[in-house]
């Protein structure tokens, strides 16, 4: 099929949720993909932070293929090998102590919301409120939508799910005057990324975590964005130094393959019992077995210090540019998710780049975010300042 036979049964077939650009992906390799007209691209983009390990890790595909020839499916009546491994393998390398595995990210937030519920009735205390950070995304299912601190998701779905309070992210002083005796948990993602890539000040997670404790409240972080290494560190709390006591995984977990995890200190946890929430594919063998392959890969194949290498000439770069055209007016972040922030129309920034061969994604109107494959390299960084500084070079002649 091509690019436009594609597009046009879409337009006919699928509901209409998404602005779409007018290709079709056929195949990826690392940090390239392909249209189904044969053109290649390169992707700061990796599925919107999932293809964390670049397009079809072979690792990653491998795992699958073995798998696959095994068994794809089984319910959690029975216990599942590769489920029991990739717990294992998160909570020996976090501060958590057991998961709950789902198929997304605003499902691992569901559960979240009701652990921390399930936590407060199991001890008597009535206990409702939920704390979410303003520009904040959590998801679309009812649960989610509700913490998401963004009116544009929320239109139209009311009445959402309630007891949520939003207060302005990175402000300790808005947070302690919203907890009281009746916060069930403060909620937050270490790094906003939907919202902008929005980097707290130091101190930021270690004064909310505080704010929580002083009236008996959980903390949850959303690290469905920021974690598996996205930032430099396996989990963002880490460059912290505080822990929460529920934390939130999907996109990048599984190497491309959906999945979801809700992770929870044994305190925490031991609120869930049989019976108390399940999901029919959560924890499936192949889902997990990528999961692992993913997570080794991580672990053993140096990608955390290419992260953190590459998220800094990357940086220098994105600075180098700024310099050149003034309508750049910040550039942020930490790793590999940087923002920066124009004075320039984004949308139209993202389709030339498009047409010039690069694939970049813009938040908001005007924050292009860039969360290229933790194993992106040096010559792909220079290329993509090579097509984007050429795209910001044409708009000013404009
Ligand atoms: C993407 C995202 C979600 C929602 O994940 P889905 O898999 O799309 O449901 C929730 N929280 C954060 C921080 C995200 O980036």
């Amino acid at each position: 099929m091509s690019n436009s036979e594609i597009i046009e049964l879409t337009s006919k077939h699928v509901m209409n949720t998404y602005n779409r650009f007018p290709v079709a992906i056929v195949r990826g390799d690392g940090r390239r993909v392909w249209d189904a007209d044969g053109r290649v691209y390169l992707d700061f983009t990796s599925g919107l932070a999932v293809c964390n390990l670049g397009h079809s890790h072979p690792n990653v595909v491998k795992a699958l293929k073995d798998q696959a020839d095994k068994l794809i499916h089984i319910s959690n009546l029975y216990h599942i090998g590769p489920q029991s491994i990739l717990a294992s393998l998160l909570t020996g390398n976090s501060f958590a102590d057991k998961v709950f595995f789902c198929n997304s990210g605003a499902e691992a937030n569901e559960a979240a919301i009701k652990l921390a519920r399930k936590y407060f009735s199991v001890k008597g205390e009535e206990r409702f409120q939920i704390i979410t950070m303003e520009k904040s995304f959590h998801g679309r299912t009812l649960g989610a939508l509700a913490a998401t601190g963004q009116k544009k998701f929320q239109a139209g779905f009311e009445p959402l799910l309630e007891k949520f309070t939003y207060v302005p992210f990175d402000d300790l002083d808005a947070l302690g005057k919203a907890v009281n005796a009746k916060t069930a948990a403060i909620m937050v993602e270490p790094i906003q990324g939907e919202g902008g890539v929005n980097v707290p000040s130091k101190g930021y997670l270690k004064g909310l975590k505080a704010a929580a404790r002083k009236v008996g409240a959980l903390v949850i972080f959303d690290e469905i964005q920021v974690g598996f290494g996205r930032t430099g560190k396996l989990f963002a709390y880490e460059h912290e130094g505080v822990t929460p006591d529920i934390m939130t995984l999907a996109k990048g977990l599984a190497g491309g393959v959906a999945i979801g995890a809700m992770l929870a200190t044994d305190e925490v946890a031991a609120a869930f019992t049989p019976g108390s929430h399940a999901s029919t594919f959560g924890g499936n063998p192949l889902a997990t077995s990528a999961g692992i392959a993913a997570l080794k890969t991580i672990l053993e194949e140096g990608v955390l210090d290419n992260c953190r290498r590459s998220g800094h000439y990357l940086v220098e770069r994105l600075e180098g540019l700024k310099k050149e055209f003034p309508f750049i007016k910040e550039v942020r972040g930490k790793g590999l998710i940087i923002g920066m922030e124009l004075e320039a129309p984004g949308p139209e920034i993202v389709k030339e780049s498009l047409s010039k061969g690069l694939l970049i994604n813009c938040v908001g109107e005007k924050i292009l975010r860039f969360i290229p494959a933790l194993t992106v390299t040096k010559e792909e960084i220079d290329e993509m300042i090579g097509i984007l500084s050429g795209v910001f070079a044409g708009l000013t002649k404009k």
